[in-house]
């Protein structure tokens, strides 16, 4: 299936779109091609030289082209990690001297990269709410050159005026990068809204089983071009093994984010309820602030939620450690369900008063949804909840 079929539903373009054609030597699956380089015809020019490091082995072609169809784009190119994605992207539509608007709480490796790798190399950033683009206008400058935001954001799960973002950088010739990691593309794909480039951590939903760590830039050819000549000379390729996996991981990826999206959707709803809980973050509650842009601009709210403890950081911890089913880890997006506080792991270098500036207080917790059972997850949580605090 070369061609790109939107008319064909995501679970069949998971599995087919992509896939070599003819198959390799019949095989159903595409092996790994551990080699780092190949016989090359005279007079390749240099991007274009098969070789492991500028991203065009075969293991890589195939991953490009299932991931430009899940997300409607003309090209994707598959990087090393979800943060290499970010580099990439941002230095190649930003050059030193230029300024860019952001989103006040993008995820926090993302706002370290803005707020201390970028000045560094010249590059300015102002963040602004996302519900008010009185403030994008205002911070505008001669030299800004790009807009900067996610679909949805972590941990707290609030979805902006994605078209409105798009149609401003559009109008003030910004170019518009949108990091897609927390929808998917199952749920959301933001090149429709307009936006230019979209990026993903695809250590999360994409592979969804916690194997590997890989990103993704999908946009128009030119675009994307653009960034894989970035990528080739910063040498953040991914390795074929991972692709290898990644290919496979994605296949399944329409069946575990309806799931996730479906379980998610049922543990808000218990923790709403819960006594021990002070406020749950979910979109796809009516509690949510964003809930009605949300359902517009959504196909589901994906796997992860938030929610304060009642006992605050102390009450947060402690009912961790009494978890049994769901772990103690980063990430999200894996079939297994995990849980952090914020405030001590995505979020820990931010200053205590940056993260009340966005919201996260020290008794956030936060669960990414996995695949198992709702009712197992609900168990497990209402065991860890409901045991007295100590006097
Ligand atoms: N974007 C988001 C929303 C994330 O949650 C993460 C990682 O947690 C990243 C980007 C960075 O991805 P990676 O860890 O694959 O570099």
């Amino acid at each position: 299936m070369t061609a790109r079929r939107r008319d064909l539903s995501i679970l069949t373009r998971a599995v087919h779109a992509g896939e070599p054609e003819p198959r390799v030597e019949g095989a159903l699956v595409q092996p790994v091609f551990q080699t780092s380089t190949y016989e090359t015809a005279e007079d390749t020019g240099y991007h274009d030289i098969p070789y492991l490091r500028l991203n065009n082995s075969p293991n890589h072609v195939a991953l490009h082209r299932k991931l430009a169809d899940l997300e409607g784009a003309e090209d994707a190119l598959v990087t090393s990690s979800g943060m290499a994605a970010i580099y990439t992207a941002l230095l190649s539509v930003l050059d030193s001297g230029d300024h860019l608007l952001a989103q006040r709480g993008l995820y926090g490796g993302t706002h370290t990269l803005l707020t201390q790798d970028l000045p560094a190399l010249g590059i300015g950033c102002d963040f602004v709410d996302l519900q008010d683009a009185d403030e994008w206008r205002a911070a505008l400058r001669p030299n800004t050159k790009a807009f900067y935001i996610e679909t949805i954001t972590n941990p707290l799960l609030n979805v902006g005026d994605l078209p409105g973002v798009a149609a401003f950088a559009r109008e003030h010739g910004l170019a518009s990068l949108i990091d897609n990691t927390l929808a998917s593309p199952v749920n959301c794909n933001p090149l429709a809204l307009g936006f230019d480039l979209v990026l993903h951590s695809a250590t999360k939903y994409l592979n969804g089983h916690s194997d590997l760590v890989a990103g993704v830039i999908a946009g128009s050819g030119a675009l994307v071009s653009r960034c894989k000549h970035k990528l080739d000379h910063f040498g953040g390729t991914l390795d074929p093994h991972a692709c290898f996996l990644l290919q496979r991981g994605m296949k399944t990826l329409p069946l575990r984010v309806a799931q996730q999206n479906a379980t998610t959707l049922a543990l808000a709803g218990f923790l709403e309820s819960h006594d021990a809980v002070s406020g749950v973050y979910y979109p796809g509650l009516a509690s949510h602030p964003d809930h009605d842009r949300a359902r517009n601009l959504l196909r589901g709210f994906g796997g992860m939620l938030s929610f304060d403890h009642a006992g605050g950081g102390r009450g947060a911890r402690e009912m961790i450690r009494r978890l049994e089913l769901v772990t103690r880890a980063v990430s999200l997006g894996g079939v297994e369900t995990l849980v952090t506080m914020p405030a001590a792991s995505s979020h820990a270098g931010l200053s205590p008063a940056e993260r009340r500036e966005i919201g996260i207080g020290d008794g956030l917790v936060r669960l990414a949804v996995g695949i198992e059972g709702a009712d197992d997850l609900a168990a497990d949580l209402e065991r860890a909840l409901s045991v007295a605090e100590p006097a």
